[in-house]
């Protein structure tokens, strides 16, 4: 079984309009799907047919909610039960432009999150590879993903881990490291204090190997949108080229992704597999309208041609 966290889940509703008038009324129909990076981790997995069970925080009458709009994905879930109301989350789609209003989410208390770092251990038990994705809620301590990371080495289920700022710095400072990290190409140079692009990946590789917070990650790859990626990987560099598509909407393709690495570390596969399997699943999910889906009668299309070299 793979287990995906989200620990700030939300009820993710967007709004398609031609034109929004400001300051005037739009009618409008919602598309709501169960949200949070983790989630779509789930949605993908669901589609590439792996057992999986999601874990999280999960309140009040949106965590209900939410609660069905995972069964109805077919995403078995697991979450923990917590006092405040989970979040909602706004895309706004207008004029070719996607304007988005974020919820901060619930405050969780300290209790509440050791009841879930209770649950989190008893399904780690069964779990073949884990994934951590996306932000923390407040009340949320920043070495959480970290704690995490931790138990499930003791146990040596891989763990890849895909958030940012505060969070994914106490992973990288942390003794215990994450299987695989997946910064996008803008979050690893914030990271760096650089400013590479896809022509420069001899000066990333030499930047990652000066710096002591990736020494023992297994895989660090780096997305790079329409570039495809990079991993640095057992002392290889493999580059992996994304083929040329009509791009629908990327949104959600780098949680893709981390499903299709999780997919293909969960059943053993071969280096170059794993590699290609993630880049795979970020190329069909931006070929498809929604977040987290893959237009998944195009797999072998996009499968043999993402091209994979040693740099
Ligand atoms: P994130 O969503 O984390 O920012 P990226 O935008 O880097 O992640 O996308 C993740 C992966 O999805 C890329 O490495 C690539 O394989 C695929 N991908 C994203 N956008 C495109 C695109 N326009 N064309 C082809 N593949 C894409």
């Amino acid at each position: 079984m793979i287990l995906t966290v989200t620990m700030n889940p939300s009820i993710d509703t967007r709004y398609t309009v031609d034109h929004l008038i400001v300051d005037d009324v739009n009618r409008v129909v919602p598309a709501k799907t169960a949200g949070g990076k983790g989630l779509n981790v789930s949605r993908v997995l669901v589609q590439l047919g792996d057992d999986i069970v999601a874990t999280g925080l999960l309140g009040g009458h949106s965590g209900a909610y939410l609660g069905e709009l995972m069964d109805a994905d077919g995403i078995t879930h697991r979450f923990t039960p917590i006092a405040g109301e989970s979040r909602t989350c706004i895309a706004l789609l207008h004029d070719g432009n996607q304007t988005e209003l974020l919820e901060s989410g619930p405050v969780v208390s300290a209790e509440e999150l050791e009841a879930f770092v209770g649950n989190y251990t008893d399904l780690v038990s069964d779990a073949s590879c884990v994934t951590l994705s996306g932000s923390l809620p407040k009340g949320v301590p920043a070495d959480t993903y970290a704690r995490l990371v931790a138990i499930a080495a003791e146990k040596n289920v891989p763990v890849l881990l895909d958030t940012s700022g505060a969070a994914l710095d106490a992973a990288l400072d942390a003794e215990v490291k994450p299987t695989l990290v997946k910064p996008n190409l803008t979050e690893i140079n914030d990271l760096l204090g650089t400013s590479f692009t896809p022509d420069e990946l001899s000066e990333l590789q030499a930047a990652l190997a000066a710096d002591e917070r990736f020494a023992d990650i297994d895989w660090v790859v780096v997305s790079m949108g329409a570039a495809g990626s990079v991993a640095f990987h057992g002392g290889r560099v493999l580059r992996a080229k994304a083929p040329r598509i009509e791009c629908v909407n990327a949104t959600g393709s780098g949680d893709s992704t981390i499903a299709g690495f999780a997919h293909a570390i969960a059943a053993g596969a071969d280096d170059e597999e794993v590699l290609r399997c993630g880049n795979t699943c970020g190329t069909l999910n931006a070929m498809d309208p929604q977040t987290g889906h893959l237009v998944m009668d195009k797999w072998d299309e996009i499968h043999s041609a993402v091209e994979i070299s040693e740099l």
